[in-house]
C-alpha cells in the first residue's frame, strides 16, 4: 500500500474503533431503503462494515449497501459519536471493490468514465466560452500567484455561465483571486469510485497538492463532489496549507460586504431553492444570500432534500426517485405561487434547465441572482436554451463563434453523443430534436 492508502485506511480504522455498533447510521440511510435493505438489520450491517475494515471479506448485503450509497451523509448526521460515516463507507467501498475486481479492470473502467466526461466537458465548454476565458481556467494551478483560488472542478464547464457569475461576484468583493479548473485539475472522482487508487493519486491527490504549491491561502470550491472528496479524502488525510470550503459559504460569510453592493431596484420574485443537504452549510448559506436580495421572497417548501448531496453523479442510478423529486418540487413551487426555482449546483441546474418547457416557472442558479443583484452577471445560459428545446438560433450563433475561437470542430457523431449526454440525464426537458437538428446543421455547415 502507498503512504496515502495507509492514511486512508487509518481513517477507516479510527471510525471502526469509535463505533459502538448502535446502527443509527444504517437506519436512516435513504439508499439502503431504496434498494430494499431492512432498517431492522442495522446492527448486523454495521458489524459487517467494521469487519471489512479489519480485513474480512464483504458480505453480499454489505456490498449492496456500499454500492447503493450516493453520499447523502444522512448517516454522518445521525451518528451519536460524531463519526463521519459517509467517509467510512466511501473507504470501505473502495476496499470492497479492490477485492472484488482485478486492478487492471478498475483502471480501464475509470479511464473510460474519465474520457467520456472529458470529451463532453471539452465540447460544451468550447461551445459556450471564449478561448481567453477557457485558457485562464485551464492554466496550471501551481503557477498561480493569487491569494484565493476559485476551483471550478470539471463538470460546471458544461454550464459555464455559473463560473462567470462567481467570478463577477468575487470581483465585486475586490478579492485577489484566480480561477482554476477543467479536466487537467480533476478531483479524481472516477478513479476513486472505480477503486483505481494509483491513478487517483496521480490525478485527484496531485490536484490538491498543486493548490498548495500555488501558495494560495484559501481554495473556494464550486462542485459538491470535489468539495466532499477533497474534504474527506485529502483534507482529513493530511491538513493542507490553505483553507478549503464551498464558495457559497465564503459568500455568506461576506454577506454584509455583498449587501452593501446590492442595487435596490431588483425584480419582485417569489423563489424556492431546490435543496440538497450533505455538503457543509451550503443550503443555509445560499438561503441567507437570497434573503438579502432586495424584493426577493424566499418560500420554504417541504422537499426530499436528504436523498442525495446533488442531482446526477452517483445519485443518477436512482432515476425514478430523482425524477419524482424534480417533478414534485416544480409542481409544489407552482402551487405555492413561486415564479422561480433556484438551483444550488451545476448538476441540479442541468436537471431543471428545461423546466420552463414543462411548467410555468423560471429556473436560475443562485449565482445568477446574486451576480444580478450586484449589477453584474447576465451571462447567457445557453445550456438552458439547449434543454428547453425551443428556438436555437441564439445558442447556435454563439456556439459557432466560440468553437471557432477555441479552434474546435464538431461533427455529426459528436452532436449525437452530446444530444444523448444532455437529454438522457434525469431532469425536465423540452424537445431534444430541436437541439439535435440545429447542431447537426451547424456540424454540417461548420
Ligand atoms: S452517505 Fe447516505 S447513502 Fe451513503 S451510507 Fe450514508 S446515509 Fe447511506
Ligand atoms: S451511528 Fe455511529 S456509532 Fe452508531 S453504528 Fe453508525 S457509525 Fe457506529
Amino acid at each position: 500500500m502507498s503512504a496515502y492508502a495507509d492514511r486512508l485506511q487509518a481513517l477507516a480504522t479510527a471510525a471502526a474503533d469509535r463505533c459502538t455498533g448502535c446502527g443509527k447510521c444504517f437506519e436512516v440511510c435513504p439508499t439502503a431503503r431504496e434498494v430494499g435493505l431492512e432498517a431492522s438489520e442495522a446492527k448486523q450491517r454495521v458489524a459487517e462494515l467494521s469487519a471489512l475494515t479489519c480485513g474480512d471479506a464483504a458480505t453480499a448485503d454489505l456490498e449492496t449497501w456500499l454500492t447503493a450509497c450516493d453520499g447523502s451523509a444522512r448517516c454522518s448526521a445521525a451518528c451519536p459519536e460524531g463519526i463521519n460515516v459517509r467517509q467510512w463507507v466511501t473507504i470501505a467501498k473502495l476496499r470492497a471493490t479492490e477485492a472484488a475486481r482485478p486492478a487492471e479492470q478498475n483502471a480501464i473502467n475509470a479511464a473510460k468514465r474519465f474520457r467520456h466526461m472529458a470529451q463532453a466537458v471539452r465540447l460544451l465548454a468550447s461551445m459556450q466560452l471564449p478561448s481567453e476565458t477557457l485558457r485562464r481556467i485551464l492554466a496550471p494551478a501551481e503557477k498561480r500567484a493569487a491569494d484565493v483560488l476559485f476551483y471550478t472542478g470539471c463538470n460546471v464547464l458544461r454550464t459555464p455561465h455559473i463560473v462567470l457569475n462567481v467570478m463577477d461576484i468575487l470581483d465585486a468583493l475586490e478579492l485577489d483571486f484566480d480561477v482554476v479548473g477543467g479536466t487537467a485539475h480533476c478531483c479524481g472522482v472516477y478513479q476513486f469510485l472505480e477503486a483505481d487508487l494509483p491513478t487517483y493519486e496521480r490525478i485527484g491527490h496531485r490536484t490538491f497538492q498543486r493548490f498548495g504549491q500555488s501558495g494560495a491561502s484559501r481554495v473556494l470550491t464550486w462542485c459538491p463532489t470535489c468539495t466532499k472528496n477533497f474534504g474527506e479524502l485529502e483534507e482529513d488525510v493530511e491538513a493542507p496549507s490553505f483553507d478549503l470550503g464551498h464558495v457559497s459559504e465564503f459568500l455568506a460569510a461576506n454577506l454584509e460586504a455583498l449587501r452593501s453592493h446590492f442595487t435596490p431596484n431588483q425584480p419582485k420574485r417569489r423563489v424556492v431553492i431546490h435543496e440538497h443537504l450533505g455538503i457543509g452549510a451550503t443550503v443555509e448559506s445560499i438561503a441567507a444570500l437570497l434573503r438579502a436580495v432586495p424584493n426577493l421572497e424566499l418560500l420554504d417548501l417541504p422537499q426530499d432534500s436528504g436523498f442525495s448531496y446533488a442531482c446526477g453523479g452517483v445519485a443518477a442510478k436512482y432515476k425514478e426517485r430523482e425524477a419524482a423529486i424534480h417533478r414534485g418540487l416544480a409542481e409544489a413551487a407552482v402551487a405555492a405561487g413561486a415564479d422561480t426555482i433556484v438551483t444550488m449546483y451545476h448538476s441540479c441546474h442541468r436537471a431543471f434547465a428545461g423546466a420552463e418547457a414543462v411548467y410555468p416557472i423560471k429556473v436560475v442558479n443562485f449565482t445568477d441572482v446574486i451576480a444580478e443583484a450586484l449589477g453584474r452577471g447576465g451571462h447567457p445560459d445557453y445550456y438552458s436554451l439547449y434543454k428547453k428545446g425551443g428556438a436555437m438560433d441564439e445558442a447556435v450563433a454563439a456556439a459557432r463563434r466560440f468553437l471557432q475561437s477555441n479552434g474546435v470542430e464538431i461533427d455529426e457523431a459528436s452532436v449525437r453523443s452530446l444530444t444523448a449526454e444532455i437529454f438522457n440525464e434525469t431532469g425536465l426537458a423540452g424537445r431534444r430534436e430541436a437541439f439535435a437538428q440545429a447542431f447537426a446543421d451547424l456540424a454540417r455547415q461548420g
